[in-house]
């Protein structure tokens, strides 16, 4: 018995086979073509699924998306409309109707931090916070155990707090989000910014490894920004846990070093007690096996 799994997001879908305990049994990437549409995007879920279901015996559908998701119900609510039709789509009522299968959907960055707690970095926790740099910053929120959605199931959006007042204007109309100073894309500008040069996050810690002064001045004032978020997560939630995900978690221990250093001078006493900062663990699976839990969860097999 397994469960198929598909991960959308905006340039590629990535699908897998995944049995009741975790292991993936095969793993595939398509491109999304986000821009073609919602029906193209259905065809391509389509088409995956119909490629699992003779010839194995399947639980279910479990999907991880971009977006703004409204996991209790798996419908798509809001976010950036880089997929035309996407927003508004019940994609677990259509999918249950089609194949008589349990579904289920949910954000992407909520699907991380699960798949972290059930084989991941996460195992045992039960407060932490997960987030992703990249392009921006996502998060999820385990308490109690449990993912926390909010009221409207938005909850865990911390690249939109505001951390510069009047700062750099960001795609959901303020200014100062933390994601335009802290995500692996904020760097990419500060290096450009300062040095002229257009280096990814690798090329940057490559350059800083090396030596190069000024790039370990940026890498730091970054580190900075991010240390600044992070201490006002820790303030609301205390949790035990911070995963840190995306391009930049391949540092591993030289970017850790480096936040455990700049939020030992933030985050005193109790606040910092017993509190670790760690990567992901599931990296590029991470979509597909938080969903994955989420599905056995649903149908009571975990
Ligand atoms: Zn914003």
């Amino acid at each position: 018995m397994s469960i198929v799994a598909i991960d959308i997001g905006g340039t590629e879908i990535k699908y897998s086979l995944i049995s009741k305990i975790g292991e993936l049994k095969e793993s595939h990437k398509i491109l999304t073509e986000s821009h073609l549409g919602v029906n193209l995007l259905l065809e391509k879920i389509y088409k995956i699924i119909d490629s699992y279901l003779k010839k194995n015996n399947l639980l279910g559908i479990a999907i991880s998306s971009t977006g703004q998701i409204d996991g209790t119900m798996g419908k798509v609510i809001g976010g950036n409309p880089i997929i035309p039709g996407w927003i508004g789509t019940n994609l677990v009522e259509i999918l249950e109707k089609k194949y008589d299968l349990p579904t289920i959907l949910e954000n992407d960055v909520n699907c991380a931090a699960i798949g972290e707690l059930w084989t991941g970095a996460a195992k045992g926790e039960k407060n932490f916070i997960c987030l992703t740099l990249g392009t921006g910053i996502g998060g999820g929120l385990v308490l109690n155990g449990e993912l926390f959605r909010g009221e409207n199931n938005v909850a865990g959006e911390f690249g939109h707090i505001q951390i510069e007042r009047n700062g750099v204007p960001c795609s959901c109309g303020k200014t100062g989000c933390y994601e335009k100073y802290a995500s692996t894309s904020a760097l990419v500008e500060m290096v450009l910014k300062k040095t002229g040069n257009l280096k990814n996050g690798k090329e940057i810690f490559h350059e800083m490894k090396l030596g190069n002064k000024l790039y370990e001045e940026i890498v730091l004032e970054w580190i900075d920004y991010i240390t600044d978020g992070l201490s006002t997560l820790i303030y609301i939630f205390n949790p035990s846990l911070i995963l840190l995900g995306g391009g930049v978690s391949k540092q591993k221990s030289y970017f850790l070093n480096m936040i455990n250093k700049s939020l030992d001078t933030k985050i005193t006493g109790n606040f910092r007690k017993n509190l670790r900062i760690e990567v992901t663990k599931n990296d590029n699976n991470a979509g597909v096996l938080g969903a994955t839990y989420l599905l056995l969860k649903k149908i009571g097999k975990i």
